[in-house]
């Protein structure tokens, strides 16, 4: 089977374009027979952004409801808390020794924090963390730890994927083949939404619309994105519209159509967004009403989550970790 692994970071609420970009596609991909999915909640990858442990908590919690209350089946996939599995952080030390520096120097989240620093003319690394640096070997470690062959991401995280590759094959040159190599699948169907502010969506820009906001917020919310100041009655352009964009990722085609010839209609911003909200708020109501059950309700996501870490460990970590580590001759631990 097809073995596919997708991660959110547990950095805040999940929101709309978690929602679009990752939950949705990978909760339908998991319902394909010959697909095995691998679900996890990527919190050591949020300490990277995040330095409040309450907000690391709940966003951990957040996200497990949300996949729960999304469709995903526990019984069915692995799902799992990535600083439940010690393999992780382990395989990613063997990983660390086999990385290429100047690799990880080209690492786009790297090399954006120094540009960063350039504009405000401080020193290249200002601020910038060793973990923010090793990012892409923790991911690789992610990968390769389930061999994992297909792994969704957005574009920007292609580079990523690649770097996982390049750490598997120099670990497989040295030591024997232990890696399958993983090929990213880009989603080209799939949007990026735009937040509030018009920038990605994105939990750590805080701009984001959370995926359960209960309905009068969401409406709130919707009613605030950024829209132009043309008047009623004067034509929208569709192109550069933040708000046409989010009507997409939810509407059928024949929806988008006529919401596209509202806008050459002139159809007022108040009205447009009227729609697009009671859009998303029919696809969303159901599963909010799951989410705030499995909200009251932690101890089964904890139990589930343990659990699940535990079989996962089981049946792949711990007997690969032992094959690594007798291959670059550390010592047998059982
Ligand atoms: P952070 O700011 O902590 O990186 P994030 O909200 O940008 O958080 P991640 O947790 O890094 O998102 O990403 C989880 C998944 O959600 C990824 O598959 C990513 O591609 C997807 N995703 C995140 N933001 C968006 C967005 N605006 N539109 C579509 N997909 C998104």
């Amino acid at each position: 089977r097809v073995r596919v692994l997708t991660g959110i970071t547990t950095s805040g609420t999940p929101h709309l374009g978690n929602y679009v970009g990752a939950i949705r596609p990978a909760v339908e991909a998991s319902r394909v027979d010959d697909v095995e999915s691998f679900f996890f909640l990527a919190d050591y990858h949020a300490l990277i952004k995040v330095q409040e442990p309450a907000r690391v908590q709940r966003s951990t919690l957040e996200i497990a409801a949300a996949w729960l209350a999304c469709g995903l089946e526990p019984d069915k996939v692995w799902f799992y808390r990535q600083s439940d599995i010690p393999e992780i952080p382990e395989l990613t030390w063997l990983l660390t020794c086999v990385a290429g520096k100047g690799l990880l120097n080209r690492a786009h989240a790297y090399k954006a924090a120094v540009d960063r620093n350039r504009v405000e003319q401080l020193d290249d690394d200002a601020g910038i963390t060793a973990g923010l640096f090793m990012y892409p070997v923790l991911m690789a470690a992610d990968i390769l730890l389930f061999n994992a062959h297909r792994v969704p991401v957005g574009r920007d995280q292609v580079q990523h994927i690649e770097m996982a590759r390049d750490f598997g094959q120099r670990f497989n040159h040295l030591y024997g083949e232990h890696f399958t190599l993983p090929e990213a699948a880009v989603e080209e169907h799939v949007a990026t939404l735009p937040g509030l502010d018009g920038r990605k969506m994105s939990k750590s820009y805080d701009n984001t619309i959370p995926l359960f906001a209960p309905r009068e917020q969401l409406k709130k919310l919707i009613f605030a994105i950024k829209t132009d100041s043309r008047a009623p009655g004067e034509k929208k352009d569709t192109q550069e519209s933040a708000l046409f964009q989010l009507y997409q990722a939810f509407a059928s085609a024949s929806e988008v159509d006529a919401m596209r010839q509202a806008y050459a209609d002139g159809i007022a911003w108040g009205d447009a967004k009227a729609m697009v909200f009671e859009r998303i708020d029919q696809e969303v109501a159901p599963m909010r009403e799951r989410y705030d059950g499995l909200m009251a309700n932690p101890a089964h996501i904890e139990a589930l989550l343990r659990d699940g870490a535990q079989r996962l460990r089981a049946a792949h970590a711990t007997p690969l970790l032992a094959q690594l580590r007798e291959a670059v001759g550390l010592r047998d631990l059982s």
